[in-house]
């Protein structure tokens, strides 16, 4: 290892930016960070749901030079091409990196094309020019509906995607959305998923929550159909039965955004990690937050745990010490609706079974907490607040003083309004 370690950090997202921002303030001045990004700015996914309702996708973006310079983090703008791991180097746009730590936070990718028809057929949420399409054809679903057509939209989760959470949101907006334009009793809401519970990696609670939702806004539920095929009009499952629609809203199934060739993955292409570092399986001085990795739920606030985890990890080694914390997969979401939003905070196991790949604790207690109120939407607006703010000055998002205000905040509202 160099005197001063060489730390280079792949990717601009969630897990990039907090493992290098958490590296720099743990570590000040003792080691290089490179941060990689192939793209010049960092996208806030999670309020990309905004977009298809009229926000502006240009507010999501921060620019990553600012921060970067800000906490003199070394930026290099480009794709990944390739990876030696034996001579410990990285290939970017043509040029090598040599490095003495590896942090691999390329995240996810979609794979549409792992069903017939649903690239062709389907409004799919991933990317902010995937959610402007899809605003364009609500609103024509919508100007349909007020002349007299009786249009139905159908969402579906089909097998392989990691994140259902955003695509009940969407359903639960346009639901809300409809109503406030007058329209809701002309269009057919129907919510199709392969999974055995709404939500399912969240647990009971939310399965609860969302029948309640589904039953008081006359959204029509199908739980374990598994889209098979889609063409003009027909959503196809296997066993045979089948959905029309006017509209197919889907997140498509999640495959790894870069596939890293002699690195152990699953056959998605997510990296094999240690449980609580996220070390890679064989890897000694590499290590894959996020998306990348192969924790199975893909989720922002979990790749902040696992961006800390590995922090820690890191600088530990570089400073001859023991890490002060290592990954706890609590998830903690709050789910947009419009006119009320959830909060779910859920304790996750990792279980090994690929149909039921986590559950909640059995242990958990108190901690699995749930709740619905209008209030929980100031939660959000408060989220998507402070990571910005965070992430503009190049500091950690879980960390310092600002950070205990918020999970201080947070923690007091779910006392009063999360008790389920
Ligand atoms: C519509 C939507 C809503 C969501 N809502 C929520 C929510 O409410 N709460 C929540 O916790 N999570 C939510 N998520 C999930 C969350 O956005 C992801 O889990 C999170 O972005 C993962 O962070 P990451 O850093 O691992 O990956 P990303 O944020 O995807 O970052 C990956 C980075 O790697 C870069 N990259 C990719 N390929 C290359 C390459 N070849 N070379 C160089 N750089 C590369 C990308 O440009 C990007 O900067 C949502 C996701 C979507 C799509």
């Amino acid at each position: 290892m160099s005197a001063r370690p060489r730390i280079v950090i792949l990717g601009g997202g969630f897990a990039g930016l907090e493992s290098a921002f958490y590296l720099r303030t743990k570590l000040d001045g003792r080691a290089d960070l490179t941060l990689v990004s192939d793209s010049p700015q960092f996208l806030f996914k999670p309020n990309t749901i905004y977009i298809p309702f009229g926000a502006d996708p240009a507010s999501l973006l921060i620019p990553l030079a600012g921060p970067a310079a800000k906490r003199e983090i070394r930026l290099v703008e480009g794709a990944v091409e390739g990876l030696d791991a034996d001579a410990s180097r990285i290939r970017v746009a043509g040029k090598d990196l040599d490095y003495d730590f590896l942090v691999i936070a390329t995240g996810a990718a979609m794979r549409p094309q792992e069903i017939s028809g649903l690239a062709e057929h389907a409004e799919t949420i991933w990317t902010p020019t995937q959610m402007v399409s899809l605003g364009k054809r609500l609103n024509e679903v919508a100007a349909g509906a007020a002349v007299g057509s009786e249009p139905t939209i159908l969402f579906n989760v089909p097998p392989g995607n990691k994140c259902a959470g955003p695509l009940y949101e969407i359903v639960l907006m346009v639901e809300t959305w409809l109503r406030r334009r007058g329209l809701r009793d002309r269009v057919r809401l129907v919510h199709t998923t392969y999974e055995d519970t709404y939500i399912q990696a969240f647990g009971p609670k939310l399965h609860g929550v969302v029948t309640a939702e589904f039953a008081e806004r006359g959204i029509e539920g199908r739980l374990r159909v598994r889209l098979a095929s889609v063409d003009a009009g027909t959503a196809r499952f296997e066993h045979r039965s089948s959905e029309s629609f006017d509209l197919l809203v889907s997140f498509p199934p999640y495959i790894a955004a870069v596939t890293y060739d002699g690195l152990l993955a699953d056959d998605r292409g997510f990296l094999a990690t240690e449980p609580g570092s996220r070390r890679l399986v064989g890897h000694e001085r590499i290590y894959a937050p996020g998306d990348a990795g192969d924790f199975p739920v893909k989720q922002a606030f979990l790749a902040f745990l696992q961006a800390d985890a590995v922090a820690e990890a890191i600088a530990a080694e570089v400073a001859g010490t023991v890490p002060a914390g290592s990954f706890d997969p609590v998830s903690m979401c709050v789910m947009e609706e419009f006119d009320k939003a959830t909060f779910a905070q859920v304790p996750l196991e990792v279980t090994g079974n690929p149909d039921h790949p986590v559950v909640v604790r059995a242990d958990a207690d108190g901690r699995y907490r749930v709740g619905v109120s209008p209030a929980w939407r100031l939660g959000k607006k408060l989220l998507g607040l402070y990571l910005p703010l965070r992430f503009r000055a190049g500091l950690p998002f879980h960390a310092g003083l600002p950070w205990r205000a918020m999970d201080l905040g947070l923690r007091g509202m779910s006392a009063v309004l999360a008790r389920r």
